[in-house]
C-alpha cells in the first residue's frame, strides 16, 4: 500500500518509474546486441533466444530492434528481420551487426546456409538493407555474402559467422567475423561486395564475437575469447585497421549464469558505453540470454580499464 502510494506520487510528479538496471531488455530474452548511434538516437540490435528452460541448444528465430535517448528507457520496436528473410537461408538467427552508409542500413547477419549451387551448407553471412534503422528490411543481394567454403583455414561447420562492419575514416569498410579464427576483407562502397581476399586476423585466445571500436587514433579489436570455463572478453590494438594487433588483455570477465559473452562499444552523449549479455533474468541461463550494458573507462594510456559488470546498470542520458 505504501509503496503504491509512492508510485501515484511520482507519477503524479511526472517521474519516470523505469529505473536504470541489468539486464536492460526484460520482457524477452535477447543476445549479441549490436548497437549504433544515429541522429542522436542508440539503435540497439539483438538476437532473441526462445529455447525452453531445459534446452541444450539455441532457438534463435528472428532478430529484434530496440531504440533509447537516454539508455535506460528503451522502446522495443519487434522482431525487424529473420533469416526466413533470406531464399538461401536455413536455420537460426545468430549473432548480427548493422551499420549505416548514405543513408542505407545494412544489417549483416549470421545463419546457415542450404545446400544449393552457392554452397555446400554450413554457417553464411548475410546482408539485408532498409531505408530505416527500423526497417522493413530486405535481402541486399539475393545471395549469401561469405559462405563457409569461402573460408578453409578452420574444419568446422559454423567457423563463418558473427560479422562485424567498421567504415575507416577514408570510407574504406571492412567485414570482420568469425569462430575460433577471426577473418577479415575489405567491402566495396556499395557494402555488399567483397573488394580483394579474406584474410585472417592473427589475435591471442580468439574465439568469436569480434567488433572494432576506435579511439584517438588506436584501433581496438574486442572479441569473446577463452576463460575460465567459460567466455570472457578479451581485446588487441593496432595504429592500423590491417594490423598487426597488440594482445591488450582481459576487458571483462564471463558473463553471470552464461556460457558466452558477446561485446560491442559505442560512444554516446559523452560516455563510453559497454553492451554484452548474461543470464541473470529469472528462468535465464546459456541459451536463455539478456543484453546487459555497463560504463566502459581506458586508463591514460589508452588500455581499457576492466569492466565492472553490474545489476544496476548505467544511469540515464539526458
Ligand atoms: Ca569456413
Amino acid at each position: 500500500m505504501k509503496y503504491s502510494y509512492i508510485a501515484l506520487i511520482l507519477v503524479l510528479l511526472g517521474t519516470s518509474l523505469s529505473q536504470a538496471q541489468n539486464p536492460i531488455i526484460t520482457e524477452l530474452f535477447t543476445a549479441d546486441p549490436a548497437p549504433i548511434v544515429h541522429n542522436g538516437t542508440v539503435y540497439l540490435y539483438t538476437g532473441h533466444d526462445t529455447a525452453s528452460v531445459d534446452a541444450d541448444n539455441y532457438r534463435m528465430p528472428d532478430w529484434y530492434v530496440f531504440s533509447s535517448t537516454d539508455m535506460v528507457n528503451w522502446k522495443n520496436h519487434g522482431p525487424k528481420l529473420s533469416p526466413e528473410v533470406f531464399s538461401w537461408a536455413e536455420g537460426d538467427a545468430y549473432a548480427a551487426h548493422v551499420t549505416e552508409r548514405n543513408g542505407k542500413f545494412y544489417w549483416y547477419v549470421s545463419t546457415f546456409h542450404k545446400k544449393n549451387e552457392d554452397s555446400e551448407g554450413g554457417a553464411a553471412i548475410g546482408v539485408a538493407v532498409s531505408d530505416s534503422p527500423t526497417g522493413p528490411f530486405k535481402d541486399a543481394i539475393g545471395k549469401a555474402l561469405i559462405v563457409n567454403q569461402m573460408t578453409t583455414d578452420m574444419p568446422h561447420g559454423w567457423d563463418d559467422i558473427d560479422p562485424a562492419v567498421y567504415i575507416d575514416d577514408d570510407g574504406q569498410a571492412y567485414l570482420f567475423w568469425g569462430n575460433a579464427s577471426c577473418k577479415m576483407v575489405k567491402l566495396k562502397d556499395n557494402m555488399i561486395e567483397l573488394d580483394g581476399e579474406i584474410e585472417i586476423v592473427e589475435l591471442d585466445n580468439f574465439i568469436e564475437g569480434p567488433w572494432i571500436y576506435k579511439r584517438n587514433d588506436l584501433y581496438y579489436l574486442i572479441y569473446a575469447g577463452r576463460g575460465q570455463g567459460a567466455e570472457q572478453i578479451d581485446y588487441a590494438t593496432s595504429t592500423s585497421i590491417e594490423g598487426p594487433w597488440e594482445y591488450r588483455g582481459i576487458m571483462a570477465g564471463s558473463a553471470e549464469n552464461t556460457f558466452t559473452i558477446h561485446p560491442a562499444v559505442i560512444d554516446y552523449k559523452g560516455q563510453t558505453y559497454f553492451f554484452y549479455h548474461n543470464g541473470t533474468l529469472p528462468t535465464g541461463g546459456s541459451y536463455r540470454r539478456s543484453v546487459t550494458v555497463d560504463y566502459l573507462y581506458f586508463n591514460e594510456d589508452g588500455s581499457i580499464k576492466k569492466v565492472v559488470q553490474t545489476k544496476e546498470g548505467v544511469k540515464p542520458v539526458k
